[in-house]
């Protein structure tokens, strides 16, 4: 199988949005598991990073903790982690794909800080039924939508003063 182009990872970003539907067990399997170090490094440095993270900023941490592994290493076993559901991947507002170990498994939304990360799931059952009737009045089925929030927690708010 060849390797994901590093700095591409149109992969993740589709799998983060068929989350929850059907499609995503449809087209995430056979899937060949790379349990090297080098991801469970990367897993582990997600994990214990609590909100959306870039592949760049998650690699200066593990470079500042002495670790060796490459910036593509860590983008591949991101966007890995991503595609196999253990992790969150949304576009930032600068257009940055950011990732994020999760709790859930099943469809939610987030409400992220654009400054430190911080990030809430939510479950938002308005958009769900939007979503549908939205769909059904146009006549379209097997919606899917990726909806997240962005703003400032009442940290970054205080820290701004
Ligand atoms: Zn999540
Ligand atoms: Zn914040
Ligand atoms: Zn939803």
């Amino acid at each position: 199988m060849p390797d994901q182009q590093v700095g591409q990872p149109k992969n993740a970003h589709a799998a983060h949005a068929l989350r929850g539907s059907r499609a995503e067990q449809a087209t995430a399997q056979p899937k060949v598991k790379r349990n090297t170090w080098q991801r469970e490094a990367v897993r582990a440095a997600l994990v214990e990073h609590r909100g959306f993270v870039s592949a760049r900023e998650l690699h200066e941490r593990l470079c500042g903790q002495g670790s060796t592994i490459g910036l593509a290493t860590v983008y591949r076993a991101v966007s890995d982690l991503a595609e196999s559901g253990e992790a969150d991947v949304i576009v930032s507002p600068d257009g940055e794909n950011i990732f994020r170990f999760c709790g859930t498994h099943h469809h939610h939304h987030h409400l992220i800080c654009r400054s430190c990360g911080a990030t809430r799931e939510l479950e938002a059952s308005v958009v769900e039924d939007w979503a549908r009737t939205v769909g059904a009045e146009h006549g379209f089925a097997e919606i899917d939508h990726v909806v997240d929030l962005f703003g400032l927690c009442e940290k970054c708010q205080v820290a701004r003063g």
